[in-house]
């Protein structure tokens, strides 16, 4: 008997008009994501995604998973197909959930019709599947209030099928309904997450990062590299703009003074972010920025840093502590990359006292020493794109 997916649309059932755009927003995204693990079928019936394999050699686990990541899913689950006909639909149930029905001390049964000529009603298919399913589970109470498991069983046009409450998916809006954004991607812990918090918000993403190369190694640079992979199942493909930042350093170190340097070099991140987005279309930049957890990420530090920014600068882990980012790090698999030891562009030269408190003044007096927009330019002039593709 076939098996097949069925993934719960989450909150963009609330969308009114605008569902379907985001329905077919949701299949486009799930059938790219699904091609490498072979031949699948996907329709929308009723706020309900099913996806189905069409031949034998489909790598079902493969594209569950994959689907587990996919934004706009709120709850998955894995479903049985079978003839339409209350007897086997209980042998389906008896034998597809007998691990899980063994294992519960309650359960009840729902039924869901599509296909109105089917002769029993929801309610009474319900109570005949549940009642056969108690005779051959006699250890199982009925609690159709709070069951430990709940069967549910659907009667479509062709066939039924049979399947357990959904697991939790990856929630959020699909992934291009949101616009565009640029994500500062360090090799941090912050970065990553709130990178994954926008795309999850249906926005689409590329990454920028800064490199120092020699100061920082090339392991630094394929760190991020591999930061940005761990993303691509739930961003979908994307860019990394990687962006030549020694010069600008070194610039900033023989002619500005030290205790600004961590600061004005945010500046010139942010310059060169909003020059690559605003030529590849982008709307905002994102950063994992979180106040007061370093010198840099103070009120006024962001001020300074807002003041030459010509674009939104979206922080959704600013309120977070360390603690609830990590958590979120390790549920979507970047931490234990992050915490791998290369330095970033931002531990060299790092100010033995950086100040806390910067004026956006004293910073436009320091850059006076500099050329801005021509360093702006030799930067982005430099970058290297690396396409990442799902
Ligand atoms: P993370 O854990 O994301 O590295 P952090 O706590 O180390 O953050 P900072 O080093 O102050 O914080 O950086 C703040 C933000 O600036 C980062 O979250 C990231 O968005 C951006 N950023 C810092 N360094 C780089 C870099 N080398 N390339 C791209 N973006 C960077
Ligand atoms: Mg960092």
């Amino acid at each position: 008997m076939r098996e097949i997916m069925l993934l719960k649309q989450g909150e963009m059932v609330l969308k009114g008009l605008n569902r379907r755009g985001f329905e077919d927003k949701l299949m486009g995204n799930a059938k790219r994501r699904l091609k490498r693990y072979g031949s699948f079928k996907v329709y929308t019936r009723q706020s309900a995604t099913y996806v189905e394999p069409q031949e034998e050699g489909c790598d079902f686990e493969g594209a569950w998973q994959a689907m587990g990541k996919l934004f706009g899913v709120a709850g998955l689950c894995r479903a049985r197909a079978c003839p339409k006909d209350k007897d086997a639909i209980v042998a389906c149930a008896k034998e597809y959930l007998g691990d899980k029905l063994r294992g519960a001390k309650s359960f009840k049964v729902e039924s869901k019709r599509a296909d109105k000529t089917f002769p029993l009603t929801s309610i009474q298919l319900s109570q005949y599947v549940g009642g056969e399913l108690h005779d051959a589970f006699p250890h199982l109470t009925v609690d159709v209030h709070h069951p430990e498991l709940t069967v549910h069983v659907e009667v479509r046009d062709y066939e039924a099928f049979v399947h357990a409450d959904p697991e939790e998916g990856a929630g959020g809006l699909p992934v291009g309904m949101g616009g565009r954004a640029l994500s500062l991607l360090s090799g941090g812990i912050d970065s990553p997450v709130a990178s994954w918090m926008i795309a999850k918000r249906g926005v689409i993403v590329d990454m920028i990062h800064y490199y120092s190369y020699p100061y920082t190694s090339p392991e630094a640079k394929e760190k991020v590299l591999d930061l940005a992979r761990l993303l691509v199942p739930y961003t979908g493909k994307t860019c990394v703009h990687v962006v030549p930042f020694t010069r600008i350093q070194e610039e900033l170190r023989r002619s500005c003074p030290e205790e600004l340097f961590t600061i004005l070099m945010r500046r010139f991140m942010m310059r060169i972010a909003c020059a690559v987005a605003e030529k590849n279309g982008m709307q905002a930049l994102v950063t994992g920025e979180s106040v007061g957890q370093v010198a840099s990420q103070t009120l006024e530090a962001m001020a300074c840093t807002n003041a030459v920014c010509t674009l939104p600068v979206l922080r959704p882990v600013v309120g977070m502590d360390k603690e609830e980012i990590v958590r979120v790090a390790r549920k979507i698999g970047t931490f234990e990359t992050s915490i791998l030891p290369y330095e970033d562009c931002c531990t060299v030269f790092t100010p033995k006292h950086p100040k806390t408190r910067p004026q956006v003044a004293d910073l436009e007096e320091a850059e006076k020493a500099l050329d801005v927009q021509a360093l702006v330019e030799e930067a982005v002039a430099g970058i290297e794109r690396v396409m990442l593709e799902l």
